[in-house]
């Protein structure tokens, strides 16, 4: 029996239609026990449609096509074989950035024009960079002729894992998506990807273009499925060598557990953050203005560097509140589909709760609210919303809420706001706004952060690296740096006898 597909409106008159199966072996099938996922449209919660949805012996099946891929083809497939591949990918992905642009708003609530302008190009760009990387897979060769050791030589082969697995979570899921697909397969890996359940559409629209670039059966699976059957099993299979997994710190520890009890399997975390942004009075004022109200209200603060922390030098405190405000509480709500629209809803009735339980909640201690605050209206949305004065103890402060809510406090010394910039169980992502050079790279060599903007937020570039320090998660995102994470280094000794 044909799978059903889901249709979507694409916001210009056109419809897009999308497949529902699980993708394995370069065919959408349906799950083995028949389970599905209702795909909800981010702004109305209304239903887009089911799709099929993977258990573990969906996983099982992946995985074994994924081995098998690698074993028979994959690994034989010469370098420029694999650039070429991502390279059409990425054109693919480019030319249809407008129907990724449509799925990520009824999908995730994403405006049309982030993912058209910005993380659509961002996806295409990073696959293109490590495209790059497929036929510069070096290592390094050193003598070995030490007193004592046979005369020879050694070197180190840097080689794919083989089977390789990636869990993404609903923040920018093409994007996401993007990262994890482009070292694995560029590295020499077979790939499979557990979609986030609340946002499964772009990934399923990436893998019909996975077949289209020419990617051989089983290089990419892509399994939608709920964290814990689907992800669980992936974390636990033996046949997985490595996972990469993006999503919250909690989920990151059961990861980390997973592979402790079963194989031993690399991991790496991207996982939650908690961002400090600062601004010091020499700062180019408007500028950080702007970004810092960017930094809390872009992607609904749902963007795991949102600056969520915003640290005022007092002198311009008073200043900095007013025009923050201004800024950001009368940003237009509406549907993430239309041009005009500044302000989309949250993912899901359970986020938009979660976010307004700490607004709540701080209100209820008496922190003084600067805007914002409430539901808007019947909608799924959360009003731009700021605290000022917050104690460095407060829940806002501590936790990640995961949307537009800032936590907006003052000092006085640059000692004493890194102290409190560091003072986070996380360490992902932060940023300084001052126009002394000399400050900016004493504060960006002091700050506990795996990214750190002088003037600006939250700038990403496929060559540099992404990821934490501390519970924020280890492992590299961009950069030729993650190309560590989705290789495994062997030395080669080879003895020479002497003459
Ligand atoms: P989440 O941890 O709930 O889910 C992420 C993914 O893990 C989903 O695909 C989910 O299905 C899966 N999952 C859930 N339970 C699992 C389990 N027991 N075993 C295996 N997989 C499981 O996170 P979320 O709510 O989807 O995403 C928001 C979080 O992601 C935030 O904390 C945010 O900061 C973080 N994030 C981090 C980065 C980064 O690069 N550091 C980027 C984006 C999002």
């Amino acid at each position: 029996m044909a799978l059903p597909t889901i249709t979507l409106d694409a916001g210009d008159g056109r419809t897009i239609k999308l497949p529902t199966g699980l993708f394995i072996d370069n065919r959408f099938v349906p799950s083995v026990c028949g389970e599905t996922l209702d795909v909800k449209n981010a702004a109305s919660r209304g239903s887009l449609g089911y799709i099929s949805a993977a258990v573990a012996e969906d996983v099982d099946v992946a995985v074994a096509s994924s081995s098998r891929a690698y074993q028979s083809k994959w690994r034989h497939v010469a370098a420029a074989g694999r650039r070429q591949l991502l390279l059409k990918l990425a054109d693919l992905i480019e030319r249809d950035l407008d129907d990724f642009a449509a799925i990520e708003s009824n999908d995730v609530g994403q405006l049309y024009g982030t993912t058209k302008g910005m993380l659509g190009p961002m996806s295409v760009e990073w696959i293109r960079y490590f495209a790059g990387f497929a036929d510069k897979m070096e290592g390094r060769s050193a003598n070995w002729d030490d007193a004592g050791a046979p005369s020879g030589l050694s070197y180190t082969r840097r080689e794919p894992y083989g089977v390789t697995a990636a869990i993404v979570p609903w923040n920018t899921p093409l994007m996401l998506t993007c990262w994890k697909i482009a070292p694995s397969i560029a590295a020499g890996n077979t790939l499979v990807i557990k979609p986030p359940e609340l946002a499964p559409l772009s990934a399923l629209k990436l893998a019909q273009l996975v077949i289209e670039a020419g990617f051989p059966p089983g290089v990419i699976n892509i399994i939608p499925g709920l964290g814990s059957t689907a992800g669980n099993a992936l974390a636990h299979h033996i046949d997985v060598r490595k996972i990469a997994f993006t999503g919250s710190t909690a989920t990151g520890r059961m990861i980390l557990e997973a592979s402790a009890r079963s194989n031993l399997k690399k991991v790496s975390l991207e996982l939650g953050g908690k961002s400090p942004v600062i601004v010091f009075d020499d700062a180019d004022f408007d500028q950080a203005v702007a970004w810092a109200a960017a930094g809390i209200t872009a992607g609904e603060g749902q963007i795991c560097a949102a600056g969520s922390r915003i640290y005022v030098q007092d002198t311009v405190y008073q200043k900095f509140l007013t025009a923050f405000s201004e800024k950001c509480k009368d940003a237009a709500f509406g549907n993430p589909l239309a041009a005009h629209t500044a302000k989309g809803p949250l993912i899901s009735d359970d986020q938009r709760e979660k976010v307004l339980g700490f607004i709540n909640r701080a209100q209820a201690k008496g922190i003084p609210l600067l805007h914002g605050g409430n539901r808007v209206g019947n909608s799924n949305g959360v009003e731009n919303t700021a605290f000022f004065d917050v104690p460095a103890n407060a829940e806002i402060i501590e936790q990640e809420i995961f949307g537009p809510v800032a936590a907006i406090s003052k000092f006085s010394t640059e000692d004493e706001v890194i102290q409190r910039s560091n003072d986070s169980n996380y360490g992902l992502s932060a940023s300084v706004f001052t126009t002394n050079l000399s400050r900016a790279h004493r504060i960006a060599a002091r700050l506990e952060s795996g990214q750190v903007t002088v003037n600006g937020w939250g700038m990403l570039a496929p060559n540099m690296p992404f990821g934490g320090f501390k519970q924020s998660g280890f492992g590299r995102d961009g950069g030729a740096e993650a190309l560590d994470d989705w290789t495994v280094v062997k030395a080669v000794k080879l003895v020479v006898p002497k003459l």
